[in-house]
């Protein structure tokens, strides 16, 4: 493990290396499956829709019979197959019935006129073909409709019902167990006795999990000892595909967690080259992922969009990330050393282009600037900007 400090895309890209536990399968019926991962390729065994049908209310006829009066020789309601169209008549139809066997168009119901004899005279302005919404129109049998690896919304969800399945296969959520570390977390509803505070990253880290699907098998909230760390880290990694922790991976007397981890498995990270978030540790516990970001809160909102994330999207079986980096114009000045920083801004569209407005506090205790600002800017190191200059960014 190296000592030096670790630039944030090498870290990320040796943890998403040591990603490699495939998700499991699991068949869930559609009802269920909204945010869900699609664990197979999904072809359609059917033409949708599956016969020609009508887009209008109107008369379905043959092109070929336009010219004279065609007496109505039957009524197609959608939902009620129709019988071959007998040659000179025409057929009553309406929104998504099946066109009869020899009508080749629909004519709608507002543009015929009727004789006195109630039969049907057409326009000469009709083709072809018109207001007949073809066999296969929206999907071909044998279509892929929809890749592995897709995370499911209402949208996909009705796509598939539209081909008749009701049951699909999704990846499990990925498990993760969060663990606080430090003597002086209460869980709100309590009292403050002096020395306390609130233990806020607990739910940080719940809500973005849970954001993106994934599910909290366990959560501990451990004092700052390295028996009780050393236990409670064995017991996760027994429970989840990934452990997240908060605190205690410095190098003060009360920061257990990194040699509790080096007693159960391998730290293969530690210390980024990143502000906030720099003594962020990374490593394995079995067959569990172990990531553990300082204690800071915003340093565990940064570490959980910049790693958690991706880390999660990879687990969860997601053949993509979602995290698109956007460009804007910063209207303050700033500039870094051997570190990323990630700055907390308010960004707005304004006169054609995003605009970064810099939150005054950028310390990595403030959260509520984290509430404030809509995104992170990302300074590489050894950078400056002044007002006008263009800096990458992140809407969360
Ligand atoms: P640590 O990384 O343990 O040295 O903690 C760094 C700072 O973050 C300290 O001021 C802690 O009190 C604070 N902190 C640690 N864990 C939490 C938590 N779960 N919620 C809120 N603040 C925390
Ligand atoms: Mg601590």
């Amino acid at each position: 493990m190296q000592s030096s400090l670790i630039p944030v895309e090498s870290a990320l890209e040796q943890m998403l290396e040591m990603a490699t536990k495939p998700p499991r399968v699991e068949s869930v019926a559609l009802t269920q499956a909204a945010g869900r991962v699609l664990a197979e390729d999904l072809f359609s065994s059917i033409n949708v829709p599956p016969a020609d049908n009508s887009s209008m209310d109107g008369y379905a006829l043959r092109y070929s019979d336009r010219l004279a009066p065609l007496p109505v020789s039957q009524r197609v309601a959608a939902g009620h197959p129709p019988t071959p169209l007998k040659p000179g008549t025409c057929a009553r139809i309406f929104t998504g019935g099946e066109i009869p066997d020899g009508a080749d168009l629909v004519v709608m119901q507002e543009a015929v006129t009727m004789t006195a004899f109630d039969d049907v005279v057409v326009p000469d302005s009709i083709k072809q073909g018109q207001n007949i919404r073809p066999a296969g129109q929206d999907i071909r049998k044998g279509d892929l409709i929809i890749s592995a690896g897709t995370r499911l919304d209402y949208r996909h969800l009705a796509l598939i019902a539209s081909i008749g399945v009701p049951m699909i296969k999704v990846y499990c959520p990925v498990k993760v167990a969060i663990l606080s570390t430090g003597d002086e977390l209460v869980m709100p509803g309590n009292c403050l006795a002096p020395g306390q505070i609130y233990n806020s990253n607990r739910y940080l880290l719940q809500g973005f999990i849970e954001s993106l699907q994934a599910e909290m098998v366990s959560f501990v909230q451990v004092s700052d000892s390295y028996d009780v760390t050393l236990s409670a880290l064995k017991k996760a990694s027994e429970q989840a595909d990934l452990i997240l922790s908060t605190g205690g991976v410095s190098v003060g007397e009360e920061d257990h967690v990194k040699p509790a981890v080096e007693a159960l498995g391998k730290l293969s990270l530690w210390r980024l080259a990143m502000k906030p978030g720099k003594p962020l540790a990374f490593g394995k516990i079995d067959q569990a992922l172990f990531l553990g970001l300082p204690g800071n809160p915003v340093s565990s909102f940064v570490g959980a969009h910049i790693f958690v994330a991706p880390l999660l999207a990879k687990l969860s079986g997601l053949q993509r990330s979602s995290t698109e980096k956007l460009t804007g114009v910063v209207n303050f000045s700033a500039s870094t050393q051997v570190r990323q920083e990630y700055l907390r801004v308010r960004a707005v569209w304004k006169d054609g282009q995003w605009q970064l407005d810099l939150h005054p506090n950028q310390n990595s205790g403030v959260l509520s600037s984290v509430v404030k600002c809509n995104a992170l800017a990302i300074m590489p190191p050894r950078t400056e900007v002044s007002p006008g200059d263009h800096l990458d960014f992140w809407l969360y």
